[in-house]
């Protein structure tokens, strides 16, 4: 049974226009598409949804998402016709069993551009079901990341759990060039260190780590689905790391994919 375990994968997006410029962001996450098992659905957790209490999508269409101003037109034709999944809403509804998953009614979210300016790449076909799950904003780093554990038994029903965010993310501070700051550079590679020696109490604790983290993670949103993906991580797996490299100043583009 164990064999069958997908493993679990964060992505730093960056730019939306990683959906379609050709770079080596985007020829990484192609690679990584390539020679992951095929997923039976794709669970995304992704920076750009924040709601107040813990939704998935539950359209068997889910719609994209253009949630991004000042981008060309191309970007904004851009569609992700993945199907949703009722089977994965079902089975997240009953994993997890310590707290609420709504199925989102409200907003008539779809699939914003954390999860498709990643998917596209990786999955150009967009045969693979796709289920978004939200962020509760009223929620601490600790209840993200049990409810990442409560979601590691759907990694055995061949379900791709995928965080997309940025490790480092600091749009107030950002530069218009490939630059990196020294306080993003020693952030990156203190979560680096702490991924590999598996002590995820240092990351969740982001607000105990002085300067260079408090710039790093300036709002949590791109951070919290790192959480999920350690929290739905077991201990014992094989660790890759991807694309590790800072640009703009102050976003990572670091991905981890364990197991
Ligand atoms: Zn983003």
């Amino acid at each position: 049974m164990k064999t069958n375990r997908m493993p679990v994968l964060f992505i730093g997006h960056g730019s939306p226009m990683n959906a379609i410029e050709d770079n080596e962001f985007n020829r990484t996450w192609r690679m990584i598409g390539a020679s992951l098992p095929r997923p039976k659905a794709i669970l995304s957790i992704s920076a750009h949804w924040e709601t107040r209490g813990t939704f998935v999508t539950g359209d068997s269409k889910p719609r994209t998402i253009h949630d991004f101003m000042g981008f060309p037109q191309e970007l904004l034709d851009l569609e992700y016709p993945a199907s949703g999944s009722d089977w994965l809403v079902e089975l997240v509804k009953q994993t997890v069993t310590n707290s609420d998953v709504c199925v989102d009614r409200r907003w008539g979210w779809g699939l914003d551009h954390g999860t498709w300016s990643v998917l596209h790449p990786m999955y150009p076909q967009a045969d693979i079901p796709v289920v978004q799950f939200s962020l509760d904003q009223t929620r601490k780093l600790n209840f993200h990341y049990a409810l990442g554990q409560e979601l590691r038994p759907l990694r055995e029903e061949g379900v791709l759990i995928l965080g997309s965010g940025n490790m480092v993310h600091n749009l107030r501070t950002a530069a218009p060039d490939d630059s990196a700051f020294d306080w993003a550079l020693e952030y990156d590679s203190k979560l680096k260190d702490w991924i590999l020696k598996k002590d995820h109490e240092s990351i969740i604790h982001y607000d105990k780590q002085g300067q260079a983290a408090a710039l790093s993670v300036n709002s949590a949103e791109h951070y919290i689905p790192l959480i999920y993906v350690l929290g739905a991580s077991e201990k014992d797996e094989p660790i890759q790391f991807f694309c590790e490299r800072v640009t703009a100043g102050s976003i990572s583009m670091r991905c981890v994919q364990i197991g």
